[in-house]
């Protein structure tokens, strides 16, 4: 295993690292400012740093070769750093036009999309002039097992009927984002994996009602928002449908592929700021007579990040690696491993960043109370941490078990 940067990932880390410092950087605070007195608007000098990420080549990186014509080039190991470097600030992703949930979205629509859903809806997703949710989880169920999805896509001649009730529908309250992918029924009656199905729904078909957006730990999380969505005959052509009836595993399969360890890799990012923060601060405030960088107890609470961040990174290039040389299936493992392992890291890194501030760890005075709460949910978002345990523990006892 080598995880020597290629020259390319170096020359667009360098100018990512430079883009953060002249244009997001400054902008972090005021974003914020601006969402929580205006909800579900646009920070006004997003699209202004979007085009400036776009003309300078900083745009779709996310999406690897084997996607063809619409990736830019770039292998998972490469684009692992260039993530860990937006992730230092939860909203950065965005202007890179790389943020969840459209990155999924994107993945699907590239690698499964007709040529008509892909000139219709992929093509503005990647031009950025949209956004999009992806609506798989239901209050009523528990959702970590998609078997359990209970929505209905039920065909009636040229059309497919919809209903259901979704939330934590992320992005869908976000005034850009002009349609959804919905996982559902089609056959409730066939094998138990090959009930579901995935179909695209404009944002503004009859019969989709937003019944209200979802708080993470007291926030918003505006513009994109979390939305509860009564889905009551909601009616879209049958072209809609991804792929074909049945096939919702199928395309699932390939939406947990590389977009999945995305969150990942930006959460390293984040918990690397969150140590920065961390060994600024106790090197400038001083208690009982002495700089508080020199307790024991919190050097060896930097120490301990310092190792936990690199075992983590070092674990997140494998998955990496991995997926590019023998593809996502044969990554899955690795892709269980960093899913248990880095957003609790980052949890347990940023904690000891905000006890390290006092009072100003938990107020909106430094990113770390936004950091936390992206990898507490991240713990849930992206599957829990039991599922991912559940089946690494399975899949390490077979493998035990026949000698591997
Ligand atoms: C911030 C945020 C954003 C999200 N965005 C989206 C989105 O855009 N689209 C979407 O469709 N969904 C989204 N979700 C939903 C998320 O995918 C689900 O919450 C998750 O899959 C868990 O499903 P559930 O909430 O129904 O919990 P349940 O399935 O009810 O599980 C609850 C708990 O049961 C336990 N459990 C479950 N299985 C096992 C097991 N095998 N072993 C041991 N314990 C187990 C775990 O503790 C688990 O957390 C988001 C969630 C959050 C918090």
């Amino acid at each position: 295993m080598n995880f020597e940067y290629t020259d390319r990932s170096k020359e667009l880390q360098a100018q990512i690292a430079d883009f953060m410092q002249q244009h997001i950087f400054p902008l972090e605070k005021a974003y914020f400012d601006f969402t929580d007195e205006h909800p579900w608007q646009v920070y006004p000098e997003i699209e202004r740093l979007k085009s400036l990420a776009k003309k300078a080549g900083l745009w779709n990186l996310f999406l690897p070769p084997n996607y063809g014509d619409w990736s830019p080039g770039l292998s998972n190991l490469e684009y692992a750093p260039l993530a860990a470097l937006m992730g230092q600030v939860v909203w950065a992703s965005k202007v890179f036009n790389c943020s969840a949930p459209d990155t999924g979205n994107m993945e699907v629509l590239s690698k499964y999309g007709t040529p008509e859903q892909q000139a219709q809806w992929l093509q503005p997703l990647m031009d950025g002039q949209i956004r999009s949710a992806f609506l798989m989880t239901e209050p009523q169920v528990a959702s970590s097992d998609a078997t359990n999805i209970e929505t209905s896509i039920v065909r009636d001649g040229e059309e497919y009927v919809i209903n259901g009730h979704k939330w934590w529908s992320s992005g869908a309250m976000h005034p850009y984002t002009k349609m959804y992918i919905i996982m559902g029924k089609t056959d409730p009656t066939a094998p138990r994996h090959a009930q579901q199905s995935m179909i695209i729904v404009p944002a503004n078909t009859p019969g989709i009602k937003i019944i209200r957006p979802l708080k993470v730990y007291g926030a918003y999380e505006s513009p994109e928002g979390h939305a509860e969505i009564a889905l009551e005959n909601v009616r879209v052509p049958a072209s809609n449908l991804l792929v074909g009836e049945g096939s919702g595993f199928q395309i699932a399969q390939g939406r947990l592929g590389p977009g999945r360890i995305h969150h990942c890799m930006r959460l390293i990012g984040a918990a690397e700021r969150a140590l920065q923060l961390m060994c600024k601060r106790v090197s400038e405030r001083t208690t009982f007579g002495k700089e508080v960088s020199q307790y024991s107890s919190i050097r060896q609470e930097i120490a301990k990040s310092r190792c936990e961040i690199e075992q983590a990174r070092l674990l997140t290039l494998s998955a990496a690696d991995k997926i590019d040389r023998f593809g996502v299936k044969a990554a899955k493992d690795l892709i269980a491993m960093i899913k248990i392992v880095v957003p609790n890291m980052t949890c347990t890194v940023v904690d000891r960043a905000i006890q390290a501030h006092g009072g100003m760890g938990v107020c909106q005075d430094t990113p770390l109370a936004n950091f936390w709460i992206y990898g507490r949910a991240i713990r849930i978002a992206d599957g829990p941490d039991e599922v991912h345990m559940y089946q690494l523990g399975r899949n390490t006892i077979k493998q035990v078990l026949a000698g591997g």
